[in-house]
């Protein structure tokens, strides 16, 4: 299953053409609850014991308190009460950054899809809503009566939210983009990173869109990008092509 919320995506798809889809090829750990435990620790810097309460817990690990249902361990015995509950302790290491890190960090999404591979697309999945404009994606609130889209004022029509099926062209693939000063790189498992003005360059990236009708320019693909995920530190997304079928 495929699941678009990208408008490029989508009118590639709509005008039935080779499409890129580009995910993340990261997902962020499902965490909701949280449970404190508070305690004394002896600190390996100065050999002395320090009771460290939930507030300093909440401190030391960098919680957002309004992102997770919180709760503070009250009697050690009970910790057990709470199998599905992330817990914080104190640490004796002091390193609560990497021990942040290890527990709210990323999972790696890798790559996995074969040529060949059919698979059900749809936009906007999450949405409680089934019908959408066909030229901006909106929500066509009242299917019935649609006539001028409210969001982008065309009345292109609209389409269903189970858009239909891609066969994958070739082997889904990953690459690593990332911003520095102002210039744009990217690296697919056949290149290195490559620079903007270097030879090739557009040539080398096309190769990510195959000649579909995604993107006009490397550039217009690297600046949707970055608005979407910000790639002033280097990220990863795994990309897949495939052609509409059945249409
Ligand atoms: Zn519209």
């Amino acid at each position: 299953m495929i699941n678009i919320t990208n408008k490029k995506e989508l009118s590639a798809l709509l005008s039935k053409k080779k499409t890129v889809f580009i995910s993340p090829a990261w997902k962020d750990k499902k965490i909701k609850q949280i449970l404190l435990c508070p305690g004394s620790i002896v600190s390996k810097n100065d050999g002395d014991s320090h009771y460290i309460t939930a507030n300093d817990l909440i401190n030391l690990y960098k919680i957002d308190r309004k992102k997770y249902q919180i709760t503070v361990l009250l009697r050690k015995d009970m910790e057990g009460d709470y199998p599905d509950w992330t817990k914080l302790h104190p640490l004796y290491s002091g390193n609560y950054e990497e021990k942040r890190k290890e527990i709210f960090g990323k999972t790696e999404i890798k790559p996995s899809a074969k040529k060949g591979k059919i698979e059900e697309v749809f936009w906007n999945k999450d949405s409680e809503y089934i019908w959408f404009c066909k030229w901006c994606g909106g929500i066509a609130y009242v299917p019935r009566e649609f006539d001028i889209c409210p969001f982008c004022n065309e009345n292109q029509g609209i389409f269903n939210k189970n858009i239909g099926k891609v066969k994958l062209t070739e082997d889904e693939f990953q690459i690593e983009m990332i911003k520095e000063e102002g210039e744009y790189f990217a690296s697919t498992p056949d290149t290195f990173y490559l620079m903007p003005g270097y030879e090739g360059y557009e040539e080398a990236l096309k190769e990510i869109w195959k000649g579909s009708g995604t993107y006009k320019s490397a550039e217009e693909f690297f600046k949707e990008m970055d608005k979407q995920y910000n790639l002033s530190t280097p990220k990863k997304f795994n990309v897949k092509i495939g052609e509409r079928i059945n249409v």
